[in-house]
């Protein structure tokens, strides 16, 4: 018994510095907001980011940006990435190729003008890409990027069906699909301070995308 007590407590000791060390090593998980900005939940989701200390990624629809420019600027001065989910959210791959591309560089120029930045990557409405979407967003210096865990928030399933489905099928170097715009994302917000503290519980980092 002696000597069972001291081989439990021996492995108790040591993984108390692995911990940080595996947080270290890649527990990193990509939180993402798609369709905004909204001039009512934006502005909720950052300050709950903020709380956490926490930075994401933005897909912007470039009508909205036009609509609450402002919106955009405030969302990059607090350190987030503001990325390009097109200018009027269609289906991409039902477009022709130069609209398809006038979709994006309208996008490009309305975040260009609140951020500073040039946006790197595209994220296509729905996931909807071919090889025309591909070729165009490539020629555009775009590369796109889709999800990995996606809780349907948009569908409001619900507080508690939102953080649970984020919770069982995030992994190391996930993509969250969110959202912050097109349509009542209350529920979304209300989800997202369990959402941040049980990951950081578990010891994951957060990092923004496409730089
Ligand atoms: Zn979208």
């Amino acid at each position: 018994m002696g000597a069972l007590a001291v081989a439990l407590t021996a492995a108790a000791a040591v993984a108390i510095p692995a911990a940080p060390a595996e947080a270290a090593s890649g527990k990193v998980v990509y939180l993402t907001f798609d369709d905004g900005p909204s001039p009512t939940y934006t502005p909720r989701i950052l300050g709950i980011l903020s709380r956490y200390g926490v930075r994401a990624t933005f897909f912007e629809i470039g009508e909205n940006v036009a609509a609450h420019p402002a919106i955009t600027a405030q969302v990059a001065r607090q350190g987030h990435s503001v990325q390009n989910h097109s200018w009027s959210h269609p289906d991409l791959r039902r477009l022709s190729g130069s609209a398809v591309s006038s979709q994006i560089a309208g996008t490009d120029r309305v975040i260009r003008a609140q951020t500073g930045r040039t946006p790197t990557c595209l994220r296509p409405p729905y996931g909807a890409v071919n090889s025309t979407v591909r070729s165009r967003a490539a020629a555009l210096g775009k590369q796109v990027v889709l999800w990995s865990v996606d809780p349907t928030d948009w569908s409001r399933p619900g507080t508690a069906a939102i953080q649970s489905r984020v919770l069982n099928n995030v992994r190391p170097g996930s993509v969250i699909l969110l959202h912050d715009g097109g349509g009542d994302r209350s529920q979304t917000a209300a989800a997202l301070p369990t959402i941040l503290s049980t990951l950081k519980a578990r010891g994951y980092t957060f990092a923004t995308l496409c730089g």
